[in-house]
């Protein structure tokens, strides 16, 4: 497995590339599907793999699955899956348009079990990318370097890594064991002692922070735990079946074909159907909790709000967070143990794709409707970008929402561009 050559890599075994792979499957020749492979880092697939609590829900509809938008038919659906693996009697008696995290979690997987064609190769992460040049200075393909030492030749490449964690500035200098980011949740609260009276600080306002703060008040019987914001208070999702209308995979071409500014607009009036909320059943389950706390004379949980964290330092074997209040002027501090991150993620692009811009000699680039980076002139190799493209295909695209239609898109696109029979050349021998 030193080096292999395939004709289409995707990097990452995610919602996104999964969804990819069945529609190779049902859109590709077999030749092309045969020499499809997905490498994910880990040693299987979990969604969210840092928030993967038992209790919580998809905030889409099941028939959003993978694949049922492009093809109803397919043997890839969720509907499927249920069937398959016994439990589509509970889902139905369930009666909810929303699977737990853990069902599409598990459904991910068993698509990845039912590929027949495209390959999935776990424990296999992609460090760094190389461009492989022919003579004539030409980018024909792309040399993939993995962290066991491998390499894989490819003239097509799907980056489907997801985003990085955001880690604001004044968190970067606590020690490592202090600052918890949602997207280790899952494996880090594990080795906090459950019984200790831990005081825990959660940073953020959205649905990630609710789910870390109500998970820990849970799981921590001693624990007090305060959750600290930049907003005047915790607030709902603001969707509706209006707003919601544009997370169809039609709004996709509105939003690309539209200007800059109206682009942006869109996106800042959207920001609150899916970022800077909660859903209703938690922020009522959290206020529920507050009262009666307040009611007992019990209160473990705390709400610090319109503050701005503007530095964290260790005093001792405290971690002091300085709070700059946002109304009233007012500097104060809090004292605490651990901080929690529900800060989202990076806005900048994921490293290997600026690693990409970088050999193609690029800063800045553009992404075609078809999700390809559009190349300079001296490059035949493709690179396509699943996740990431908010500001050109709008705010549905990181979610699972377009990914089914998507797909299609990009598979019809490949093909399209696919040579009629021309080699990768000598991969190994010319990347540089
Ligand atoms: C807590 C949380 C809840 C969410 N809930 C919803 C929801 O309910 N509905 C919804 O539509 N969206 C939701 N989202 C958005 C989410 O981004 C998408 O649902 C979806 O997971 C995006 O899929 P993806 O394949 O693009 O990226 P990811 O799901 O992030 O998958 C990326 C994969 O790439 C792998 N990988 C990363 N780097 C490498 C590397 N260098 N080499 C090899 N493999 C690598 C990762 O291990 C991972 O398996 C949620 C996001 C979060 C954080």
């Amino acid at each position: 497995m030193d080096h292999q050559e395939v004709e289409l890599l995707a990097i990452g075994a995610g919602p996104s590339n999964l969804a990819l792979a069945i529609a190779i499957e049902e859109m590709a020749p077999a030749d092309f599907a045969s020499k499809t492979l997905i490498i994910e880092q880990h040693e299987n697939i979990v969604w969210q793999r840092g928030m993967m609590l038992p209790w919580t829900q998809s905030q889409v509809s099941f028939l959003k699955d993978l694949v049922t938008m492009r093809n109803p038919c397919s043997r890839f659906s969720f509907v499927n899956f249920l069937h398959s693996t016994g439990t589509l009697h509970d889902f139905i008696n369930m009666a909810s348009f929303l699977p737990f995290r853990l069902e599409i979690s598990n459904y991910l997987q068993w698509v990845a079990q039912s590929l027949s064609r495209v390959q999935v190769q776990y424990g296999r992460r992609c460090e760094t990318i190389e461009a492989i040049r022919s003579s004539d200075d030409v980018i024909t393909g792309w040399l993939v370097r993995l962290t066991d030492g491998s390499a894989i030749a490819a003239r097509n490449l799907v980056i489907g890594v997801g985003r990085d964690a955001h880690i604001p500035e004044a968190f970067r200098d606590l020690p490592r064991e202090r600052v918890i980011h949602s997207t280790e949740y899952s494996s880090r609260i594990a080795h906090l002692d459950p019984d200790a009276p831990h005081r825990i600080a959660v940073v953020g306002a959205a649905q990630s922070a609710a789910e870390m703060l109500w998970e820990t008040h849970q799981r921590m019987p001693a624990a007090e735990c305060s959750m600290i914001m930049r907003s005047i208070g915790l607030d709902y999702y603001q969707t509706s079946k209006f707003t919601n209308e544009k997370y169809f995979p039609s709004f996709t071409d509105s939003f690309y074909a539209a200007r800059p500014e109206a682009r942006q607009r869109v996106l800042q009036e959207m920001r609150r159907t899916n970022y800077a909320g909660v859903t209703p059943e938690l922020l009522n389950t959290i206020y529920r909790q507050m009262y009666l706390e307040r009611l007992t004379g019990t209160q473990r949980l705390r709400m610090v709000t319109a503050v701005d964290v503007n530095h964290a330092r260790m005093d001792g074997d405290e971690v002091v967070l300085g709070l700059a209040d946002r109304i009233g002027e007012l500097n104060d501090e809090l004292r605490c143990d651990v901080v929690m991150l529900g800060t989202g993620f990076e806005r900048s692009l994921p490293a290997l794709v600026r690693q990409i811009a970088g050999l193609v000699g690029v800063e800045q680039f553009l992404v075609s409707r078809s999700y390809r980076m559009i190349m300079p002139p001296a490059v035949t190799a493709n690179c396509y970008l699943q996740g990431i493209n908010e500001e050109s295909h709008g705010i549905a695209d990181s979610l699972i929402s377009v990914l089914a239609i998507r797909a299609g898109e990009i598979v019809h696109d490949l093909l399209a561009s696919r040579p009629t029979e021309q080699p990768l050349a000598s991969a190994a021998a010319v990347a540089v």
